[in-house]
């Protein structure tokens, strides 16, 4: 990398990985290997192997061994918050690392990879402390001959599938919280971004995990993905992606063993803009809601609802912010929105675009390709005159375009939120207080932001209402989801015989 430069260079090789099983990488060797391109530079960046049924199954083996011997949750609270607060050590002193392969497969600005990547190191602090504060109930009113007791234990053999929009934060939404509570890992990144959950695999065997407790599996998600979701030895599976897969999931659940299941699937999030915000902060918020990671976020605020005495002027304060955003190469430290990740999505966006322009929608900024001689990049895109049935209006683009409805009521802001069947997350603007609350307490959205949007940190909890899915992520919660509930009653003293 060239320090002289506030551009970091491309790799000169891209570099082998292999995946990750019993805390060790088994190297691509004859299977075939999937060669990763930079969706910014078009140039090859990494090569992973392509997993075979057999190589899951061994993953699976050696996962399912580990939480069978209570290698790990066999320990106490304090050993495996040692483990994980060493992971985060780590996670810190490679974070430069970390953030260069997640941008150069995800084509996301190196300033966000890098404070995404310090925000997982944190995930991985505060959830040591979760190893240690997980506990059950107990019941000291049952009668002088009986005590209750409600342990909390883990699930067994965990199944993570992730996305390529957020390969790291996403996995480290999961990870520490997954393994305070005992249980062991197989995890399946998306095929375009898997570098840096093999990365993670390695920190945590560093940290001092015990071997077989963080496998991971690589390959395509119709391939290798669709048999972890149907694997028998899995006991539950977090799914984050889109809602088709998802439907996927829940019947493979079915048909296998019931595992059980954690989803986070997609949104069409509400951008409630009252006339009597801070519309200068709103403005910079929406912007930012749309524009970060190019919109390919499931929390995106993509749908901007504004009070419509000052939607006209709202709407040119977001075309200004647009036209004030810096989209360029993802390697350049000044870039605020990077390429987008994959050529199939770069087709589903322009195709929203141009159908967004059919369906009578008015564009007011973007709507093109931008042309930096290589890669993939999108012009923030800003639609008005957008109505209810319209497909932009109803349906999960996943890239930088903003359509805007007008209302005058309150309930009417509420009532065109609730017009989805997602309910991932959605942000309020008012400085009424009684507005703010309105809103917060009537939209259907397992996230809301009152005044910022995108907010985050590991102490809250992540996850949707309606069809943006099932289980929580992240916090005491996300610890909890991987526990199951024992109850059990211990009789003291002689039992009142049945049989005199
Ligand atoms: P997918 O739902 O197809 O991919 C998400 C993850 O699931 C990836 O790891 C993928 O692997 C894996 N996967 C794909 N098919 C299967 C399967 N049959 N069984 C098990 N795992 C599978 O999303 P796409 O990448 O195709 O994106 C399509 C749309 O999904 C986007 O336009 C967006 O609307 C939405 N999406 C939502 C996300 C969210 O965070 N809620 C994240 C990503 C997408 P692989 O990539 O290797 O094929």
């Amino acid at each position: 990398m060239d320090k002289s430069s506030t551009r970091l260079s491309l790799p000169t090789n891209p570099r082998e990985f292999g995946f990750f099983v019993d805390g060790a990488y088994v190297p691509a060797g004859s299977r075939e290997v999937f060669s990763r391109n930079s969706p910014g530079h078009d140039v090859p960046v990494t090569r992973i192997p392509k997993c075979t049924e057999e190589d899951l199954d061994m993953a699976v083996d050696s996962a399912r061994a580990a939480f069978d011997d209570r290698r790990w949750s066999g320990l106490n609270g304090q050993a495996r918050a040692a483990v994980l607060l060493r992971a985060g050590a780590l996670i810190r002193e490679r974070a430069k690392e970390i953030a260069y392969f997640e941008t150069l497969e995800n084509g996301k600005p190196i300033s966000q990879a890098r404070a995404e990547v310090a925000g997982c190191a944190d995930m991985f602090e505060y959830a040591s402390g979760l190893a240690r504060s997980l506990h059950g109930d107990s019941f000291n009113n049952l009668g002088d001959g009986m005590l209750g007791l409600v342990t909390r234990e883990p699930v067994g053999v965990v199944g993570i599938i992730t996305p390529w929009n957020f390969p790291f934060l996403i996995l480290c939404e999961r990870v520490p919280y997954i393994l305070a509570s005992g249980c062991t890992i197989v995890a399946k990144p998306s095929e375009v971004t898997s570098a840096t959950t093999l990365i993670l695999a390695e920190i945590l065997t560093e940290a001092g995990l015990p071997h077989g407790c963080m496998n991971v599996v690589t390959g395509s998600g119709s391939t290798i993905g669709q048999a972890l979701i149907e694997h028998p030895r899995v006991d539950m599976l977090s799914f984050t992606g889109s809602t088709a897969v998802g439907r996927r999931v829940v019947e493979a659940a079915g048909r296998s063993n019931f595992k059980k299941l954690g989803l986070e699937l997609g949104g069409k999030n509400p951008q409630i803009v009252f006339a009597d915000a801070d519309l200068e902060d709103a403005a910079d918020g929406v912007a930012f809601g749309i524009g970060f990671n190019t919109g390919q976020c499931c929390v995106s605020g993509s749908r901007l609802i504004v009070e419509r005495t000052v939607a006209e002027k709202f709407s040119q304060m977001v075309r200004d912010k647009f036209a004030k955003v810096v989209v360029g190469d993802p390697l350049d430290e000044a870039t605020q929105i990077g390429a987008i990740t994959t050529d199939a999505q770069n087709r589903t966006i322009m195709a929203y675009i141009e159908k967004g322009r059919t369906e009578g929608a008015r564009l007011i900024c973007g709507g093109e390709q931008m042309d930096f001689g290589r890669g993939r990049y999108i012009a923030p895109t800003l639609f008005a005159d957008v109505t209810a049935e319209m497909s932009i209006a109803r349906e999960e683009i996943f890239g930088p375009v903003l359509t805007i409805m007008p209302f005058d009521t309150v309930d009417e802001a509420i009532k065109i939120a609730n017009d989805t069947e997602y309910g991932l997350a959605a942000s309020v603007w008012t400085k009424n207080i009684d507005k703010a609350l309105m809103v917060t307490r009537r939209v259907q959205a397992g996230r809301f932001w009152v005044n910022t949007t995108l907010a985050g940190g590991p102490e809250l909890p992540l996850g949707g209402f309606k069809q943006s899915g099932w289980g929580r992520e992240a916090g005491m919660y996300g610890v909890e989801e991987y526990t199951q509930i024992k109850s059990v009653h211990i009789e003291i003293g002689k039992r009142t015989p049945w049989i005199a």
